[in-house]
């Protein structure tokens, strides 16, 4: 069984004016879409091609490079997708909301540190926000298409939001400001996706 690129679940424009279109239409149609080519050649005749994504990340260290950068950047995209809606941003609330509070104080300081995560990452990579193992949050960043699933990540967890800060996800309207770009991103949050992730 092949990966797929899945769908875009809503328009390329449809994040706008936060992240503009152009860069939706060549991240999702062009990016992702050679993460997943990549990964189903780098995956072909072999037992990876039985195993879920999730399942290949958690064992990343028993693969080729090749499997580690596209594998990852296939979940990574995946999830990226789907925590960000348009209409959305706002505030968490409920059991995400509590757990948030639980682990940062306030809604704001979780923000704050996010934000210091996205713009530290030298190079690129993803700002992450997880669920450990004991079910507590955390912040946390991955360099290149690694995320906190592989066995191979300084700090382990299951990410429940992440953000792209490779220059393809805002160079064409945010140029070198990445800060811009992570701050515009809260506006664009799925909480309520996010809070699925975190339930599950
Ligand atoms: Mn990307």
């Amino acid at each position: 069984m092949a990966f797929t690129l899945p769908a875009l679940p809503y328009a390329f424009n449809a994040l706008e004016p936060h992240i503009d279109a152009r860069t939706m239409e060549i991240h999702h149609g062009k990016h992702h879409n050679a993460y997943v080519t990549n990964l189903n050649n780098a995956i072909a005749g072999k037992p990876e091609e039985n195993l879920s994504i999730e399942e290949i990340c958690k064992n990343i260290s028993k693969y080729p490079i090749a499997v580690r950068n596209n594998g990852g950047g296939h979940y990574n995209h995946s999830l990226f997708w789907t925590v960000m809606a348009p209409n959305a941003g706002g505030a968490p609330t409920g059991a995400l909301a509590d757990a948030i509070n639980a682990a940062f104080g306030t809604f704001d300081e979780l923000k704050t540190k996010f934000n210091t995560a996205a713009a530290g990452r030298f190079g690129s990579g993803w700002a992450w926000l997880i669920k450990d193992s004991a079910g507590k949050l955390a912040i946390t960043s991955t360099p290149n298409q690694d995320n906190p699933l592989m066995d191979v990540a300084e700090v382990k967890g299951t990410p429940i939001l992440g953000l792209d800060v490779w220059e393809h996800a805002y160079y064409l309207n945010y140029q070198n400001r990445r800060p811009d770009y992570a701050a515009a991103f809260w506006n664009v949050v799925n909480w309520s996706e996010v809070a699925k992730r975190f339930a599950k």
